[in-house]
């Protein structure tokens, strides 16, 4: 254990003086539970990288859309069935409330997710990201990567094709 911690200190001292890493320095660093070295690591690039000492950061807000979703896996609890009694999917008005509020607080940045919900097809996504860069001036940073997928799979398009659909239709950044 001790000389685990010593390999980090000198992989993080190496990463703070700007040197590059090998893969398995990296790997190294992943597989660490030492949050606070290396959240103390990562400050000192920052300042290294930014010695104004300027921080930015952007308000948004989560709006999950439906926790209707069929993939339900095991470990989620915010899943729910459609006939659920919890089952629920936002309508227009309530998205472009919680957007109004978010603007309001001074918010910039809405991200969209939900449940992979059978019945919302791609056309709805379309005018729904429509809708609100026609009413909102919001950064759109909506939908992970299962639910592309996904909507790629319903409307039988490539992913790429459903990507620039939405990107036209308003969508700007895809949350990891
Ligand atoms: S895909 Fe997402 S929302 Fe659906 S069950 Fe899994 S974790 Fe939950």
């Amino acid at each position: 254990m001790k000389g685990q911690e010593k390999n980090l200190e000198e992989i993080l001292t190496r990463a703070v003086a700007g040197e590059r890493l090998s893969f398995a320095e990296g790997v190294a660093l992943f597989s660490s539970s030492n949050l606070l070295a290396l959240g103390q690591a990562a400050d000192l690039v920052r300042r290294r990288l930014h010695p104004d000492n300027v921080v930015t950061f952007v308000i948004d807000r989560n709006i999950n859309y439906t926790n209707v979703c069929e993939v339900r896996c095991r470990f989620c609890a915010f899943h729910r069935a459609e006939d659920s009694p919890e089952a629920y999917v936002l309508s227009r008005e309530e998205i472009f409330r919680k957007i109004e509020e978010t603007v309001a607080a001074g918010g910039t940045q809405i991200l969209l997710q939900g449940g992979l919900h059978p019945g919302l097809t791609l056309d709805y996504f379309l005018d729904l990201l429509q809708e609100i860069k026609a009413r909102f001036k919001v950064h759109l940073h909506a939908f992970s990567p299962p639910e592309i997928v996904y909507l790629a799979r319903k409307a039988d398009l490539p992913v790429e094709e459903v990507l620039s659909r939405l990107q036209e239709a308003g969508l700007d950044s895809l949350p990891g």
